[in-house]
């Protein structure tokens, strides 16, 4: 039995971390559903997303782990622990992408974990808690809507069923192609394994798809939780008439009424600290005619902030805005969905944060303003995330790109702050 985890034993699995690996491994997972361009589209179960699985799963034998995979294709990597009885420390993120996607998001997540796995093997550490990489199904959702199918129904937000019978544009259910991969990896010898098994902790990292760590020049940062967001649809209705007879006074024009709205609801949401993340994505004008005047004009907002309260304020605010009339039309706000925000639990940001100052790594805390399948983990264990830095903030895009530099040291933070946590 090897020895158990102390700090200055974390900082050593953190410098078994073996760039080389961690690059080839970046480079062999970028072939599966290249594109010419350089990205890739590896679609939430499609043959390169089995094949990518499949591989994951190999590497399993080489750690002395064991890989499993449950019924939404969770494929699952454990490294059993010195005492058996206590729940596992698990990482991981996804290995689907968008269709024209880059080489790091999600992708990222899973090899690091993978390396971090072998890290603490090379180490010559064997921790007291198993420790677990996962690979969660369809966090992009962009074959199947929504995404985060794998971490939903693990924790038991979204329903098996309901999940299995979602379809992609051809008509393809979720259900089916779920069915060939696990009969791919059932072929390959992958045991399954329940649901919503219980964790001691979920560490996940991630490319930060925004600008921040790049700008102060930071490796690494610590996530201290993710925004939450508010969909709303406003309609304004007028009445549709002739372009040219009709004088400015007998007037109800929808897009005349839906302009002044959608700015009066962007100034609301304006604050001061730029916390507040306001967007008006879809702007529909009926009949759509040159000469006739709109008497229909349907528009979307998405709205996030990492506070409710302040979500709740605004939304309130936005209800007022709305109950008045704009250009003689009448608005209605309808409210579609809402995600609270999540806030990570202080003790497990905190050893993030102590592991990065041991390993002299500039990590600083930040908000994640995208979803990851970290929000629906941290409603089933204590949760937190690491974000590497990505060029120009750049993500959902086949230029994605993170400097390996970068990658390693994101990396040896996870190692780190894993063997501290299964310790
Ligand atoms: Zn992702």
């Amino acid at each position: 039995m090897g020895k158990t985890t102390d700090s200055s034993d974390a900082k050593a699995v953190g410098e078994a971390v073996d760039p080389a690996r961690l690059e080839r491994d970046l480079a062999f997972l970028a072939t599966l559903g290249a594109r010419d361009d350089g990205g890739v589209a590896r679609l939430a179960l499609d043959a390169n997303d089995t094949q990518a699985r499949l591989w994951l799963a190999e590497q399993a034998a080489a750690l002395g782990a064991n890989a499993s995979v449950d019924a939404i294709g969770n494929l699952f990597l454990d490294l059993p622990g010195s005492d058996p009885t206590l729940a596992p420390v698990v990482t991981g993120s996804h290995l689907d992408s968008q269709p024209a996607g880059g080489r790091y998001d999600g992708a990222l997540g899973v090899l690091a974990g993978l390396e971090a796995l072998r890290a603490l093997g090379d180490a010559g550490i064997q921790p007291r808690r198993p420790l677990s990489l996962v690979s969660w199904t369809n966090e992009e959702g962009a074959r199947f809507a929504p995404g985060t199918s794998g971490s939903a129904v693990f924790c038991g937000v979204r329903g098996l069923d309901e999940t299995r019978a979602i379809r992609d544009a051809d008509g393809v259910s979720l259900g089916s192609a779920l069915d060939e991969c696990l009969a791919a990896l059932d072929a390959a010898g992958i045991p399954r394994r329940p649901l919503a098994t219980p964790m001691h902790a979920f560490v996940e990292l991630h490319i930060e798809q925004g600008p921040i760590l790049e700008r102060v020049g930071a490796p690494a940062g610590v996530v201290e939780g993710i925004q939450g967001v508010s969909w709303f649809e406003v309609t304004l209705s007028g009445s549709a008439n002739h372009a040219g007879t009709t004088p400015r006074a007998m007037r109800r024009d929808a897009l005349e009424g839906a302009c002044a709205l959608a700015a009066s609801l962007r100034e609301a949401a304006r604050d001061e600290a730029d916390r507040v993340r306001f967007t008006i994505g879809k702007f529909v004008v009926s009949p759509g005619s040159v000469n006739t005047i709109p008497d229909r004009v349907t528009f979307s907002i998405d709205l996030r902030h990492p506070e409710a309260a302040t979500l709740d304020a605004l939304s309130a605010s936005f209800r007022l805005l709305a109950g008045q009339p704009w250009a003689g039309c009448q608005a209605t706000l309808t409210p579609l969905s809402r995600i609270e925000p999540v806030d990570f639990p202080a003790p497990l940001t905190a050893l993030l944060a102590d592991t990065a100052e041991d390993l002299a790594l500039t990590a600083p805390r930040l908000m994640s303003g995208a979803f990851h399948d970290a929000i629906h983990l941290a409603g089933h264990c204590p949760t937190a995330m690491l974000f590497v830095p990505c060029r120009g903030g750049l993500s959902h895009h086949p230029d994605e790109h993170v400097d390996l530099d970068e990658a390693v040291a994101g990396t040896r933070l996870l190692a780190a702050s894993l063997a501290r946590l299964c310790a």
